[in-house]
C-alpha cells in the first residue's frame, strides 16, 4: 500500500502532472487567486517577465502578488509522509 503510494507520487513527478496547492484566495485581501496559478506557471515556464504576467492577470495589490510569486509547490515533499 505505501509502495503503491509511493509509486504514484514518483509517476506524477516524472509526467509533471501533479496539481498545485495555492490558496484560493489572498490572506490578506481575499481576492480569489487559485484559478489564475496556472496560467501564472505556464507563462512564467514561457519566459515571460514576471511583472508583465501579473500585472495582465490583474493582481494589483502587492498582497496577491506576493502570495503568487512566494508559493513554492511542497506537494511532492508532504505527500511521501503519513499523517499518523
Ligand atoms: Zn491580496
Amino acid at each position: 500500500m505505501t509502495l503503491k503510494l509511493e509509486q504514484n507520487v514518483q509517476n506524477h513527478i516524472v509526467k509533471d502532472t501533479i496539481k498545485m496547492i495555492i490558496p484560493i484566495r489572498c490572506f490578506s485581501c481575499g481576492k480569489p487567486i487559485g484559478h489564475l496559478w496556472e496560467e501564472y506557471n505556464k507563462r512564467i515556464e514561457a519566459g515571460e517577465d514576471r511583472r508583465e504576467i501579473l500585472n495582465d492577470l490583474g493582481l494589483d495589490r502587492y498582497c496577491c502578488r506576493a502570495l503568487m510569486m512566494g508559493h513554492v509547490d511542497l506537494l511532492e515533499e508532504v505527500a511521501k509522509f503519513k499523517k499518523f
